[in-house]
């Protein structure tokens, strides 16, 4: 929900995080990496800390 992250102030860490509902503290400080998720799908990654437990509802 929620707008698009006006790109001239791209918030700290990960820029979904005021609107994300599984937003931690760690997401407001550190930008995710490119996690490697090919144990669940060899042709994806996720750029989501928690993508593991989103993935899980
Ligand atoms: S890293 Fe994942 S859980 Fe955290 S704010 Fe971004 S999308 Fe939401």
């Amino acid at each position: 929900k929620g707008l698009p992250p006006n790109l001239m102030h791209i918030p700290p860490g990960c820029p979904f995080h005021p609107r994300c509902p599984m937003a931690q503290d760690v997401c407001r400080t550190d930008v995710p990496p490119l996690y490697d998720v090919t144990d669940v799908d060899a042709d994806r990654g996720s750029a989501c800390h928690f993508w593991r437990e989103c993935l899980h509802g």
